[in-house]
């Protein structure tokens, strides 16, 4: 079966995938209370009768909510809608006290963006909306553990947005490049932490089928839930070849909901699907249209930083940077930032970009650190390139000295200095190491002589290990090639 499952994606079948994405806001409060947004602390230590639906309890909207969704709509160049309604969206759940999730349905804030996918590949966004998060339920590691669970209200009443793809997307790894890039951009402009082991970024993608060429949807299934970058590919996969495997066979694939079990590594049936009929959806009796001035739309979209996508676009006009390079350095606003001020301090900022793609981010790897507090200040590393470019010391040094700025703090000139690291540029030092090397290998040397021009560069390397790395390369070569004679 695990070798039949697949066999039809790529020949007959094409994927059609749509995500809708839930982002938390990044706001103090939550939506319609003052109790503070904050994750991990003592379950229901951030409650109170407003979200826990306690009788009559008023939601008052909190306007930074509407401010940061409103930043999600204009990096996603959606039109926002000068009136938005709430609406309740009525199911029953253990972990939804009023019965109910104040969302917004038939008039949403915001329609009819884009992603770009950085390579000329753009996913529209259908919509854009606002809703509170509901509460969430302990199943194991507390007091009542075993035969109970417990909920935790903290996250009841959270700010949310909802952003709808459109069916645009035909692979697991499109599917992933375009949350990687909608997380990013969200990243950028401060809407969320994007943290998805904490939840804050989770995702439901509706998966069907169809055959190549045929332009009707087929039926769809909804998984629900993925909450890391890997079971969302891992999922999508599994999905497109269970459906195809079901339609080889002669079957029917069933319109339903659909949950990831990453252990057993496959999508396990949870209910039908239901229809927007079941939620009863009807305009929120407790709130007032939500009213979007220009004059505010007009300043949420001045305070907007630059884009991913067009910083990676500047980044190749203003740097002559490579596509990929471009991409790597604007993977985060913080490297971005990291890597132009570092081009600034040095004017070079070819060599900034590969000491930023190699040293820097192998650095930050390596020791978890995070960029903002990193050792090496972009300043620091800007300097470092300066004494490279000016000929104080060699660029295998040059390394050296970063490791020792990374663990030390220090800045490049000082380490030089109290090492001597310096660059020997004097020929007469040079060219006494130079001429007791050739004279203690006539064989290399006369190999050289003979024609063998390879040899060279190994002469190149024996005079510099013995200078410890120090000696000016350049000038090695040329006093090299004088003693060898040809
Ligand atoms: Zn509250």
């Amino acid at each position: 079966m695990a070798t039949a499952l697949g066999e039809g994606v790529g020949t007959r079948y094409e994927a059609v995938i749509g995500l809708e994405v839930h982002c938390q806001l990044l706001t103090r409060t939550k939506l319609f209370c003052g109790c503070a947004n904050r994750f991990g602390d003592a379950p229901n230590a951030h409650v109170c009768p407003v979200c826990l639906g306690l009788p009559g309890a008023l939601p008052v909207l909190n306007r930074q909510a509407v401010t940061l969704a409103l930043r999600a709509a204009l990096a996603t160049r959606c039109t926002v809608h000068p009136v938005s309604i709430f609406a309740r969206k009525n199911y029953f759940y253990p972990d939804l006290p009023k019965g109910y999730q104040i969302s917004q349905y038939e008039q949403p804030l915001a329609t009819d963006g884009a992603v770009e996918l950085g390579d000329a590949r753009r996913v529209r966004v259908e919509r854009i909306h606002i809703e509170e998060d509901a509460g969430k339920l302990l199943h194991d590691g507390f007091p009542w553990s075993g035969e109970r669970s417990g909920v935790d209200f903290n996250r009841a009443g959270v700010p949310l947005i909802e952003i709808v793809s459109a069916p645009d997307l035909r692979s697991a790894d499109e599917a992933h490049a375009y949350l990687s890039a909608l997380r990013t951009m969200l990243l950028y402009a401060g809407v969320s932490d994007g943290n998805m082991e904490e939840g804050s970024l989770r995702c439901d993608a509706n998966v069907s089928i169809r055959s190549k060429g045929s332009t009707p949807f087929g039926i769809r299934i909804e998984i629900k839930n993925l909450n890391s970058f890997s079971h969302v590919r891992r999922a999508i996969q599994h999905e497109i070849a269970r459906q195809s495997a079901v339609v080889e066979a002669g079957g029917r694939v069933e319109q339903e909901t659909r949950l990831w079990n990453a252990d057993r590594a496959e999508t396990l049936p949870m209910r039908s699907k239901e229809d927007a009929d079941d939620y009863r959806y009807f305009p929120e009796p407790d709130l007032p249209p939500l009213v979007v001035t220009p004059e505010w739309t007009d300043e949420v979209r001045a305070s907007l930083p630059e884009l991913p996508a067009e910083r990676q676009r500047r980044f190749m006009s203003a740097y002559g940077l490579p596509d990929y390079a471009a991409s790597v350095l604007t993977a985060s606003r913080q490297l971005a930032e990291y890597f132009e001020a570092a081009a600034a301090a040095c004017a070079n900022a070819k060599a900034a970009s590969n000491w930023v793609m190699t040293e820097v981010l192998r650095q930050l790897n390596a020791t978890a650190a995070d960029l903002g507090s990193a050792p090496v200040t972009p300043q620091k590393l800007g300097e470092l390139i300066r004494m490279v470019d000016a000929g104080a010391i060699s660029g295998r040094i040059a390394k050296d000295v970063f490791e020792r700025m990374w663990a030390s703090g220090d800045s490049p000139a000082a380490i030089v200095e109290r090492e001597g690291l310096q660059q020997v540029s004097d020929e007469a030092a040079i060219r006494a190491v130079v001429e007791s090397v050739v004279d203690a290998n006539p064989v290399q040397a006369a190999s050289y002589r003979g024609g063998r021009s390879a040899a060279l560069g190994w002469f190149v390397g024996q005079v510099i290990k013995r200078m410890g790395g120090k000696a000016n390369p350049q000038l090695v070569n040329k006093l090299l090639k004088k003693a060898l004679g040809r």
